[in-house]
Parts: C-alpha cells; structure tokens; sequence
C-alpha cells in the first residue's frame, strides 16, 4: 500500500470509493491524458469521471479561469455578477425549456436537492417517481430518490418515492420485449401505479442512467411517460448531470431522444459543463423556478471563476462540434468494441449513444452478473495504458467508457486496441 493511500485510508471517510488494488495518484493530464506520480501515462477513458468534457488542461479553460481568478474570485451572490448571468443566457437558450430560469449550484447532488425542493415546493407534495437503478447524488434528498442500491447510503427519506420500471431493460421481466411493447408495458405500470397513490410531485429520470451501467431506454419512453404524467398534473425532472452538452452524439440532452411531447419541466446538470470546476444547475420553467416564497441562495454555485470556466468550455464545445466528434468518433468505438465482444463469451452486450458506452460483462454458463471480471479488465487495462470506469447494479459488472468529447480516431483505435487486449486475458 502506498504511502498516500495509507495515509488516505486514515483519514478519509471509507465510503469514498476508489478504484484499483493500488489506487492511482494523478498528477497531471493534457488532452486525452492524464499521468500518475510514477510517470505512467494513461489514455483517458474516463473522462475524469465525465467532468473533463472537451480535454484535460483545455488552454481556453485554463486562461479564462487564470484570468478572472486574477480579477475577482467571490461568492456568486448579492451582486451582479456579469459571467453568471452570461452563461445563464447561454444555457437558458440551450435548454429548449421555454421562458427558461437557470440556478447554479456547486454539484449535481445540490442540483437535484434544488430540483426536488422546487417540486415539492410547485406541487404541494413529498411524493417523487424515480426509476430504479438510478442514480442522482448523495445528498438526504437525492439518495431517497436513488434506485441503485450500492449508492443509496440510507433507508430514512424526506420524500416519499415510488420506483418505476423502464431505465434498465436488459434483464428482468421485460427483458425480452421489443423496444414498443416494452414502452407500453412500462407505461401500463406508471399508470397503474398513479392509480394506486396520491399525484406525485415529479418523475426525476437519467435520460441514460451513469452510474447504473449505461443502461438505455428505448428512445420515446419518456415521452410516453410524459403523456401520463401530464394528466396529473406530475412534473418531468430530466437529469442531465452525465447525458447533457452533446456526449451521446444524436442529441445535445438527453431528454431529445424522447422529445415527442416537448421538453422536460426542469433539467439539470452538472460534471462536464465546468471541465472539472464546480458548475451544476437547474434549469425550469419560470413558473416552476420563482415558486420559493423565500429568499434563497448558493453561495459558492456561480461563482465567477467557476463562471469563466463554464462560458470557455461552452464556448470550445460549441465552436468544434464536440456533440458531432461524439456521435462519429463514438460511432466507431461502438462498432470495434461489438466486433470485440463478439471475441469474448464474457461480454454480454455492448452498448451505447455517442462517447457514453457500456459493456456488460456476465458469467457465460450462467449469464449471472460478473464483478471479478471487471475488476480484472479495470486492472488489465490500467496495465495498458488505458483508464476506463465501471458501474452497474449490486456487482458492478458494467464497464464504462466515457472519454473527453474531443477523443480522436486514432485514440479511440488505441484504446480499444488495449481494452480488446484486456478482455482476452480474462
Ligand atoms: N446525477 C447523476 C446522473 C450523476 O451521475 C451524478 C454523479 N455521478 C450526480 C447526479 C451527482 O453529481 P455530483 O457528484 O456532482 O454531486
């Protein structure tokens, strides 16, 4: 055990998860790469945890946040703040949320809390949906609404949440419908279980869910959803935290896939937007927004470095098609890692949208969920040169890949190349 790590076990909560036998210590990154403190460098897959949207050490990023960090670095709060309210008209525009008001906040946890609380505020009720398997932060309020249960730290809630099915079809008893009969039989149940409770106040979903594996619904179903949740009066929160600014290629949020009945009530967002510094934030519809009938306020979310950030990196998406370069470069990805798993008894699916890909790993004879096999593809890659995540339900068996947006072909060549290599030893 490293000096740091035992150091870090002694003084760190051991709830913080870490990956790896012998975790890594970063030291730096550029572009696509980042470097450990023995001078390893790594190709990353993982985007910093999709905060790293475009590309580690950005230099737009860096400059802009060098320089208002050389101005003024203050609370985001009590005075005009011009990056906040920039950036606000941006994402307002953005957002296809009409007549939109934008909150920032300092995580997507605290996202989510603003989230819940303007429901709960709007509707007049405790009661939220969620979907099982999901995942929305760790805060009292947003893990009572999080399905997944390796990250739902406590049973006590503030809220009164009822799950529904449709985030995860790949197992279980719709497992084998096709993408319409499994949008009816999901919809069949909401409505079944709005016939049975009192109206909620919101539905809160992951377009795709992140931690839970990668896990698509089929495009439209929360469109269906939306239907039904309209004839009572249920909000639609659609958290964009991991899916949001173009990562899944076809779309900019990932509520556009299920655009038929029109945008969500509120989204919310965080991780990428701010390339690694603390941007998240809500988006609702004023009605829903100046709800609260008290004051209100972040101290520390919009803050006006973390503004800076947030306008370069926007800026830098925007101007070189990142959602685009997702959608292509990811395209390829998907293809040569299925002709990969092809190879491999042990990969069950290969899945996803744009640079937000899963493989799901399972026991071949038994098709049970297979957790040593990605701890031991997570080390085997880490091997290679290549940084990759992994989540999924109780055994995390899910690997993820979600790189920069930035990521190139030959990149994307390379790191499928050693992953393919890491597959094979397992
Ligand atoms: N929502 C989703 C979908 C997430 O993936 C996460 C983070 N993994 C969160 C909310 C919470 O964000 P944060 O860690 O910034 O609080």
């Amino acid at each position: 055990m490293s000096d740091l790590y035992q150091r870090h076990r002694a003084v760190i909560p051991d709830w913080i998860a870490l990956f790896y036998e012998h975790p890594i210590e970063l030291t730096h990154g550029e572009g696509r790469h980042v470097w450990d403190a023995e001078g390893n460098r790594y190709l990353d897959f993982f985007g910093g945890i999709l905060t790293t949207m475009t590309a580690h050490a950005l230099p737009e990023v860096t400059k802009a946040v060098g320089e208002q960090a050389g101005r003024l670095i203050h609370s985001s709060t009590l005075y005009l703040n011009r990056p906040m309210v920039e950036l606000a008209e941006r994402i307002a525009a953005l957002s296809g949320i009409p007549d939109a008001r934008v909150f920032f906040t300092t995580s997507g946890t605290e996202a989510n809390d603003t989230a819940l609380l303007l429901a709960t505020a709007y509707r007049g009720s405790n009661q939220i949906l969620a979907m099982r398997n999901s995942y929305h932060g760790r805060s009292f309020s947003a893990v009572s609404v999080t399905g997944n249960r390796s990250w739902s730290t406590t049973s006590l809630s503030p809220l009164q949440t009822l799950y529904v099915h449709g985030g995860v079809r790949t197992r279980g008893p719709y497992a084998q419908l096709t993408d319409d009969r499994f949008i009816e039989a999901c919809v069949a149940d909401l409505e079944d279980l709005l016939g049975h409770t009192r109206d909620p106040a919101a539905l809160i979903a992951e377009p795709i869910q992140g931690v839970g594996g990668f896990t698509s619904p089929p495009d439209g179903l929360y469109a269906a959803f939306r239907e039904v949740l309209k004839r009572h009066g249920v909000l639609w929160i659609s958290d964009e935290v991991q899916t949001g600014w173009g990562r899944t290629g076809d779309h900019f949020w990932g509520w556009q896939a299920h655009a038929d009945s029109g945008p969500p009530d509120m989204l919310t967002f965080a991780k990428g937007i701010g390339n690694g510094m603390s941007v998240g934030g809500v988006v609702a519809r004023a009605e829903i927004m100046n709800c609260l009938d008290a004051n209100s306020i972040s101290t520390f979310g919009g803050s006006p470095v973390t503004m800076a950030a947030g306008l370069a990196n926007l800026s830098y998406l925007l101007e070189h098609d990142l959602q685009g370069n997702a959608r292509r470069v990811g395209g390829l990805l998907i293809e040569r890692l299925r002709a990969i798993g092809a190879t491999v008894p042990a990969v069950r699916e290969v899945r996803g949208r744009g640079l937000m890909i899963g493989v799901e790993l399972a026991r071949p004879e038994t098709d049970a969920p297979h957790p040593e096999a990605a701890a031991a593809v997570l080390e085997a890659a880490r091997e290679g040169g290549l940084l990759i995540g992994k989540g999924g339900g109780h055994n995390t068996t899910i690997l993820r890949i979600a790189p920069p947006l930035s990521l190139t072909v030959a990149e994307a060549e390379e790191g499928a190349a050693i992953l393919e290599q890491a597959l094979h030893e397992i």
